[in-house]
């Protein structure tokens, strides 16, 4: 049996998994993203632990290739560059470094594009030819699929439509501007969205007396669902920005599917609603045709 490896590299942790040719996970694992040691030495021990996963488990299987998935991650050059959620803040040689330690082919593309791909191959946009795949979590990830390929653009930037502006002279931005989708449709974003809505509205809470630092977007959807009316203004807000940039974006790339996923995915019809009807409010009948909006949890 041949085996493919699939790596999820994230700001906290990294997971791994072993993956067959049906696209069916065997084995997982993952270690924490230790930014106190070097890069070498972090991907020298991440491969240590693949092998090791290999071995306990499938170790009469062939491995092929390895896959990799990180935050700012280029499969023109193969390099994470400068991931200002990883703390080795430099241009690091992840393929070349990877394969060097597993004696494996390695492709590497940002986790958004990673989506896009798995989506495709495997997932609700098989044989979709124009798709738009989001991921809201820690950031707003992109991977746009044109003509049944995915777009990378000329330095392998193309998507990033977290960094275009939602609000004019908007909240700060880590890539350094204004307003960014990314700070708002997101899972901090929500989290800004309901402090400051706190503040303004003067709206009793559940949140009203509790401290900031122990509000997480977690908590924001469970009091959403429960009814919490601050809560739900906050996906309100967080859903109508979001889809008025949708239906630019579908006005743009003229897709027929769009697929969310992520951690805020989670919070299902709570964000769709909003998201819905602001992007109708802005293409009425067209977007509604125009477009299937599939939310994964
Ligand atoms: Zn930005």
């Amino acid at each position: 049996m041949d085996l493919m490896i699939g790596v999820d590299l994230g700001g906290t942790y990294t997971k791994f998994g072993l993956v067959n040719e049906k696209g069916e996970l065997i084995a997982e694992n993952y270690v924490k993203t230790d930014t106190s040691v070097t890069y070498t030495a972090f991907f020298e021990y991440l491969i240590s632990q693949i092998k090791l996963l290999h071995t306990d488990t499938a170790p009469l299987s062939k491995l092929q290739g390895i896959g990799i998935g990180a935050p700012s991650g280029n499969s023109l050059t193969g390099h994470i560059e400068n991931a200002s959620n990883l703390a080795w803040a430099e241009s690091i040689p992840v393929a070349k470094l990877v394969a060097k330690y597993s004696n494996l082919p390695v492709a590497v593309t940002n986790d958004a594009n990673a989506a896009a791909l798995g989506e495709m191959k495997y997932g609700v946009a098989k044989n979709v030819d124009n798709f738009i795949s989001l991921t809201l979590g820690t950031g707003l990830g992109c991977g746009i699929v044109i003509n049944g390929k995915l777009v990378t653009g000329q330095n392998g930037h193309a998507g990033e439509l977290g960094h275009t502006i939602a609000v004019d002279n908007g909240r700060p931005c880590g890539c350094g501007r204004k307003g960014c989708l990314e700070t708002y449709a997101s899972a901090p974003g929500l989290r800004q969205t309901l402090l400051q809505l706190l503040i303004e509205s003067g709206q009793k809470s559940v949140f009203s007396n509790v401290n900031p630092d122990d509000i997480s977007a977690k908590d924001i959807t469970s009091e959403a669902a429960a009814g919490d009316k601050l809560a739900l203004l906050a996906f309100n807000r967080t859903g109508e920005i979001l889809g008025r940039k949708l239906a630019d974006t579908v006005a743009l790339l003229n897709p027929s599917l769009i697929v969310i996923s992520g951690g805020l995915a989670n919070s299902g019809n709570l964000i769709l609603e909003p998201l819905i009807f602001s992007s109708k409010k802005t293409f009425s009948v067209f977007l509604k045709e125009q477009f299937l909006l599939r939310f994964l949890r």
